[in-house]
């Protein structure tokens, strides 16, 4: 596991697609780079990236309310996620959530009826350790979050101290401590950067809605007056990690979301083509409210089935008004 995250990171500092041979090759084929000398595992395998003979178009997709909702699959989920699999097309699903590894969220969705492999799943912990590791190579951070978090920034080369660290960073828990969260303000205060997973301030649960992110960062920026840079959606830096870290190109991506304020807006800052799914928390007149559109605005991902190879021919929703802005 350790190689994963390492390796990943690794890509995105190594580049583009097309300056990178080792890279597009088969997972299960010997690697011909200096990491033949690791043994391969079920950790160590890179998400299926672009090359030459893969299809055209390469897919980021969000996960909430896109491939599943309420812990049950979207219908066609499954059938989209198989496709792109099948054809051999580029793709990774974004979650800004930053509480569980690839390898945990991959085997929860696994016990809700989705298949997504680890590799091919991107969280917040991942995109935030690959900046750091592109910020400052080797540094040092007092981490407040789950393993989700530390596991990806330990990974990336970095110790996790809470004396005099280079970044404070701030995750999703849910057993948040008054102690490690005076620790962070008092190491902000102390001239280290605030660094946030994400800037959601809630978050759904069965009783209701639950503080998130966001609103534990609030409370350190009170108390510090410093603002944190956020990594996660809707700052295009998680997109542009992703697409790194499959080879892929934001021109020929499709970014598929369920919200217009992140994964559109994201998508769209990133230069990819966006679909707003109707299958999450928007409806079809959502679009209107904001002063930018998405490419394509379609029921569910099932109305990409058959079609991934050829996104831009998908019909679509019917449910879109007639007073839409075209
Ligand atoms: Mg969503």
């Amino acid at each position: 596991m350790a190689k994963k995250v390492s390796s990943l990171i690794n890509d995105l500092m190594t580049g583009d697609s097309s300056s990178s041979k080792t890279k597009t090759a088969d997972l299960t084929a010997p690697q011909v780079n200096e990491s033949a000398q690791v043994p391969a595992s079920e950790g160590d395998r890179k998400p299926r990236q672009k090359t030459e003979d893969s299809p055209k178009w390469s897919f980021l997709t969000d996960m909430d309310g896109v491939l599943i909702k309420e812990q049950k699959p979207v219908p066609g989920a499954d059938e989209f996620l198989a496709e792109l699999r099948d054809t051999g097309a580029a793709y990774m699903v974004l979650t800004n959530n930053s509480i569980f590894t690839p390898r945990d969220l991959s085997a929860k969705l696994s016990l809700q009826g989705i298949d997504i492999p680890p590799e091919h799943i991107w969280t917040s912990a991942l995109a935030t350790a690959a900046f750091l590791d592109e910020q400052n190579p080797n540094g040092t951070a007092y981490v407040v979050g789950e393993s989700g978090l530390t596991t990806a920034i330990h990974e990336a080369g970095y110790i996790l101290t809470d004396t005099d660290p280079d970044y404070v960073v701030l995750g999703e828990t849910r057993t948040y401590s008054f102690e490690a969260i005076t620790k962070a303000i008092n190491l902000v205060l102390g001239g280290a950067k605030f660094i946030c997973t994400n800037p959601d301030n809630t978050g759904p649960s069965p009783d209701g809605i639950l503080p998130a992110t966001g609103s534990v960062a609030a409370l350190i920026m009170a108390a510090t007056g410093k603002e944190p840079y956020y990594i996660g959606k809707p700052n295009p830096m998680m997109m542009r990690s992703a697409l790194r870290a499959i080879s892929a190109h934001s021109e020929s991506t499709i970014m598929v979301g369920d919200r217009m304020d992140t994964d559109i807006k994201s998508g769209l800052e990133a230069g990819m083509n966006t679909f707003l799914v109707l299958s999450g928390i928007s409806d079809a007149s959502s679009a209107d409210k904001f002063p930018y559109r998405p490419t394509k605005i379609i029921d569910s991902v099932a109305a990409i089935v058959g079609k991934t190879q050829d996104p831009l021919s998908v019909l679509e929703s019917d449910q879109i008004s007639e007073n839409s802005i075209r």
